[in-house]
């Protein structure tokens, strides 16, 4: 039987090269083998954006945009939005039965995601946030795949969905495979400002849908190595995001930037000049095939709308499966 994947990203922005590599990428080349539903999860980016609604809706169609430039195809691959397919709802509040909310304050991911958002939740961190593993879980196995491309970020939250996968079939019988994640060879992309993750809510990122100029503009202002002081010092790249960004763009050149850097025999203007021409012409093309999709909106509209259709007949024949199991079919025939 032809293995399912389930992925997808929080229309909290546009994506960004950390996406592009950390797990776009992963998406496109396995929609030919695998059957794909990706996922704009705009209930999850409410839970720490509930008060920004206006936000959300406005990266909804950004996200779908950025995820056909990439190459995700939608006769290959099914596209669909979190909020209308309803049994996701459902199937969360069934696997909230399941998970100790000490297991949810344990989660790393969540933890860090709470110290980062200190504004969002100086009150307290809502019930909603603390329980997204729950619902990503239900995410996933309202499809029931089997298959999570995804960056190192949320590699604890799938470990949250295995367990809860474990005691749902050990209570209620099989009906759940074992989600496994899966990660690319950029499995935690740095921010320009040298902050362990680039994201879209940190504002350290470069868009994939960034001009050529802002592209520019960010790469100039990128952390490096923070002893390299003057053109002629000699630098360290293993402690320098650029470098960082050279190993994805300029795979060429690379022994040479990093033998000029550490030799001091290329300043750090230079340097940075070269990686913003090559992601600049690698970005070309994608942008290219953006440009066209943002102006033909009603094809993506289609696209999305027939994505979230076929994703929710899925997801009612599991919710059969899920009742019968958890004997609440009280009017089967
Ligand atoms: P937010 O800050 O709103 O959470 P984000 O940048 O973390 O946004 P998500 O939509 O949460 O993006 O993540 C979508 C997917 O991209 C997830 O699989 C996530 O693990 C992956 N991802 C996010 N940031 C990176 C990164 N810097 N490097 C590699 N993968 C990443
Ligand atoms: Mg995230």
């Amino acid at each position: 039987m032809k293995k399912t994947i389930l992925t997808g990203d929080r229309p909290t922005g546009p994506l960004h090269i950390g996406h592009l590599f950390g797990s776009l990428q992963n998406r496109v080349k396995m929609q030919d083998e695998y059957e794909t539903y990706i996922m704009v999860a705009d209930v999850q980016a409410l839970t720490d954006n509930y008060h920004n609604p206006e936000k959300v809706r406005q990266n909804v169609f950004e996200v779908v945009l950025d995820n056909l430039a990439v190459g995700v195809d939608p006769k290959k691959a099914t596209i669909l939005i979190q909020s209308m397919i309803p049994e996701i709802a459902e199937l969360t509040v069934f696997f909230s039965n399941l998970v100790t909310i000490t297991r949810l304050e344990r989660n790393p991911t969540v933890k860090q995601e709470i110290a980062q958002k200190a504004d969002v939740f100086k009150g307290g961190v809502t019930y909603g946030f603390l329980g997204y593993p729950i619902s990503q879980a239900a995410d996933i196995l309202v499809f029931l795949a089997d298959t999570v491309p995804v960056g190192e970020d949320q590699l604890p939250v799938i470990e949250q969905a295995r367990e809860i996968v474990k005691k749902f079939n050990a209570i209620y019988g099989e009906v759940f495979p074992a989600p496994q994640g899966v990660v690319s060879a950029f499995p935690r992309l740095k921010g320009l400002d040298g902050s362990a993750k680039m994201s879209k809510s940190l504002n350290n990122a470069i868009y994939i849908s960034d001009e050529p100029a802002v592209i520019e503009k960010k790469v100039m202002k990128a952390l490096t190595d923070t002893k390299k002081i003057r053109k002629d010092d000699p630098g360290d790249p293993d402690v320098c995001v650029v470098y960082n960004y050279h190993k994805i763009f300029s795979k060429a050149q690379e022994p040479e930037i990093r033998s000029g850097c550490q030799k001091g025999k290329l300043g750090c203007v230079d340097c940075k000049k070269c990686l913003a021409k090559n992601i600049i012409d690698y970005l070309a093309p994608i942008q290219e095939k953006r440009n066209y999709y943002k102006n033909n909106m009603d094809e993506v509209k289609k696209i999305v709308l027939d994505g979230t259709n076929k994703a929710r007949a899925k997801a009612k024949e599991t919710m059969k499966l899920v009742k019968e199991h958890m004997k609440i079919d009280y009017f089967k025939e």
